[in-house]
């Protein structure tokens, strides 16, 4: 399969039946080839509206799932972006064409590796991706105007609401490993947080400490 004219009308297609419509981050999604993020036996099924396995156990979201938090997160030319769960990298080469600037990071070395080279020959030049526990954020970058969290979480980790800008966005899926997790926007106002649940979401949890490989 190529991400040929035919292949990336019913991509976009998908993605707007289920919700979609930001023509910027449409635009992003039909730039960037999903293709190139998926290794082996499972690239064939790149181009579908649903997440498949990556490298170290983990998952590359369902198109439509980057599509809807990228879209909740209302990214501008300006912003700074910490994405946290680099899985693939597909995520974060969406929002480095929407963002300033994008820090990526993940506790598994493997996965920032792949990512990276990935980055390097679609030349994105303005992320950044780390090994690193993103549950502490990334202090030496913050503050952020947007945080993307992509493995769900019990509670908004307190480290990375403490690194986003007044009037910064961050959208996290919140709940138990094993069962449904909401998808919340996080708005940092003057004087605290605003907090609005969103759809049902299923992602691989956020681990605490570095993986193994
Ligand atoms: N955004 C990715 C998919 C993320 S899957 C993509 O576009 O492909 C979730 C990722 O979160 C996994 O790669 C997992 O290793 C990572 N992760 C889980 N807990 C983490 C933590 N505490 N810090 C950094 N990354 C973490």
């Amino acid at each position: 399969m190529t991400f040929d004219a035919d292949s990336k009308m019913q991509f976009v297609f998908a993605l707007r039946s289920k919700g979609v419509t930001d023509t910027a981050v449409l635009s992003a999604m039909e730039k960037i080839d999903r293709g190139l993020f998926i290794k082996g036996y499972f690239a064939e099924r790149a181009y579908e509206d649903m997440p498949l396995p990556i490298a170290c156990g983990q998952t590359i979201s369902q198109p439509s799932v980057v599509g809807l938090m990228t879209q909740a997160l209302q990214v501008g030319p300006r912003d700074k972006v910490l994405e946290v769960g680099t899985g693939s990298g597909y995520q974060a080469a969406i929002l480095s064409q929407l963002a300033r600037r994008v820090y990526t990071v993940d506790r598994h070395r493997r996965l920032v590796t792949q990512a990276r080279r990935v980055f390097d020959t679609l030349e994105l030049a303005n992320i950044t991706a780390f090994t690193a526990d993103g549950s502490f954020g990334l202090p030496d970058q913050a503050p952020f105007d947007r945080i993307l969290v992509t493995a769900a979480a019990e509670d908004p980790p307190g480290p990375l609401l403490a690194q986003l800008k007044i009037g910064g966005i961050m959208v996290v899926p919140v709940g138990q490993s094993d069962a449904v997790q909401h998808l919340i926007r996080v708005i940092r106002t003057e004087t605290g947080f605003d907090y609005e649940e969103m759809r049902p979401v299923r992602f691989v949890p956020l681990v605490e400490g570095l993986g193994k490989d």
